[in-house]
């Protein structure tokens, strides 16, 4: 009995004390220069060679450079041919290929772990937790205040910058007047509030029979379904509804409008005299998906996922392709990425990862996502990396590349977002982000930093494949659950305390990024 008193007291002791010792400060490279922001790893010379780089460029063109995101929904980690799927798994992505072998291929890119987190956090630079924004608005949800009264959007810095800001396609930040895209600082937005499955539930009875079939429950339905308009907003005036989707033909097409809509803006835009912030997001891959009516069976796989994926592909082939036809592609950063991992409840309807989870969780499969970030003359063509970044990274590239300072936001919000323009335009550049941190809604789940991973928190499946739908959230044992995810990509071996000082750094960075919420607290916005 004494002696197991004596282990417990000895595991705790070795929990908890290191993190006080030198040794847990010696991997953390990163230095805090400023208290609302995250500390980054200092590298002076890198970050005079991309200011030059930029400069030289600017001078060249004279004018800042365009930015283009093309995001698509719930496509997983394994879906690219460049990330080990493509034509290998029956949805060929020659156009991602190309421009991932053209430009830099991001192997440690993360996402949040669904999509209104992911969005609200790349547009914002700041966690979920901080802003409220934890999951989506739904029908019945009774927000206490507008979270974008305290936010400042990247849109509203471009466009305050002097820069064209549009949105095309899926939003789910909420579609309340004060809470659209043309409200929170996009000058255009062209798309859908809504993901597709809440679109087209009502007009597909194969998957919804119990609802599209009942004519009574379609009378209901009505007055409690998300907006299902094609909508087009601008900045400060009128929102008009295009189209409304009645089918699911109607769904299977909405990409090709987005993606036409976005290419006629790119003919537009390229020839007036401001740099434009294209945030192009496919509806697709989303469940439920729908073949293209124009376009059917495109995939070897023929279901509907796969032909999903190369319909993607292909749009974002023809969107590149209008900017090179412009003569612009030169000067616009293009960034390809998912806001999650597949969503595998959905299965076969869903995307694939090599790693352990899927959407909604914090396991690499939920939050490692495709990143290719390419710019003919400004990437390197064909450089690969494992080090780490964050999509919220994309909110500070975007600052960088528009010349505006981190002064402008408010010094009351902390901030997540890393300036990585020196990581992915310089072709040797190194990452300024020592740690990425996982978050499932109000609770820290997980940290990553260098190859290792540790949970505090976990999400466990019921049941194979039931990520969401039929899953738990729990705590971890005495050793909190780490991986080296060079050596075990589907964490499944934890090597918990037997790293003992890798264990103490991200118990120790954790403990920091805990404190952060204490003088910044989190918004609570009624979700
Ligand atoms: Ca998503």
């Amino acid at each position: 009995m004494k002696k197991t008193i004596f282990i417990c007291a000895f595991c705790v002791t070795f929990l908890f004390i290191p993190n006080q010792t030198l040794q847990a400060q010696t991997f953390d490279r990163s230095v805090r220069t400023s208290e609302n922001f995250e500390p980054t790893i200092p590298h002076p010379e890198q970050d005079k060679s991309v200011a030059k780089k930029l400069a030289d460029l600017e001078k060249k063109t004279g004018r800042k450079p365009n930015i283009v995101w093309l995001i698509v929904d719930d496509m997983g980690y394994g879906d690219p041919g460049c990330y080990g799927g493509g034509a290998a798994i029956g949805a060929a992505t020659p156009n991602m290929d190309k421009f991932a072998a053209e430009g830099l291929k991001l192997t440690s890119a993360y996402s949040q772990q669904t999509c209104t987190s992911t969005r609200s956090a790349i547009r914002t630079g700041r966690l979920p937790f901080r802003t409220g924004l934890i999951r989506p608005i739904l029908a019945g949800d009774v927000l206490t205040q507008n979270p974008w009264d305290t936010e400042v959007s990247i849109a509203t810095l471009l466009s305050n910058a002097g820069y064209y800001t549009m949105l095309t396609g899926k939003w789910h930040i909420g579609e309340a007047i004060g809470m659209r895209p043309h409200d929170v600082g996009y000058d255009e937005f062209m798309g859908y509030y809504p993901a597709q499955k809440e679109i087209s539930q009502g007009t597909d009875p194969r998957r919804y029979p119990a609802l599209v079939l009942n004519p009574e429950r379609m009378a209901d339905f009505e007055g409690i379904k998300p907006d299902d308009h094609l909508q087009h907003g601008f900045r400060g005036g009128k929102t008009i509804k295009v189209s409304q989707v009645k089918s699911i033909e109607d769904m299977g097409r909405a990409d090709q409008v987005l993606t036409d809509f976005t290419i006629s803006k790119i003919k537009e835009l390229a020839k007036g005299d401001k740099p434009f912030f294209i945030d192009h997001n496919f509806m697709k891959v989303h469940a439920d998906n729908h073949d293209n009516p124009d376009y059917p069976g495109l995939s070897a796989a023929k279901y509907a996922y796969k032909n999903a994926v190369v319909e993607v592909d292909m749009h974002i082939g023809n969107i590149v392709k209008a900017l090179e036809e412009e003569g612009v592609l030169e000067n616009t950063f293009i960034f390809i990425t998912s806001d999650n991992g597949p969503q595998m409840d959905g299965w076969p309807d869903s995307g694939y990862t090599p790693f352990r989870g899927a959407k909604g969780s914090t396991w690499e499969g939920g939050v490692r996502i495709p990143g290719i970030a390419y710019w003919p003359g400004m990437i390197q063509p064909g450089r690969e990396s494992d080090q780490i970044f964050d999509l919220m990274d994309l909110f500070g590239i975007n600052l960088r590349l528009a010349g505006i300072s981190t002064d402008v936001l408010p010094n009351n919000n902390y901030y997540d977002f890393m300036d990585q323009s020196s990581f992915l335009f310089l072709e040797d550049g190194l990452t300024n982000r020592e740690a990425v941190y996982f978050w499932f809604g109000k609770e820290l789940m997980a940290i990553r930093m260098k190859e290792y991973k540790q949970h505090i928190k976990v999400i466990i499946p019921k049941s194979t494949h039931m990520w969401i739908d039929y899953s738990t959230i729990q705590d971890v044992g005495l050793a909190p659950w780490m991986f080296n995810l060079y050596i075990d990509p589907k964490e499944e071996m934890p090597v918990g305390h037997r790293r003992s000082a890798w264990l103490a750094t991200l118990g120790a960075k954790l403990k920091q990024h805990g404190a952060t919420f204490k003088k910044y607290p989190p918004k609570n916005i009624g979700l």
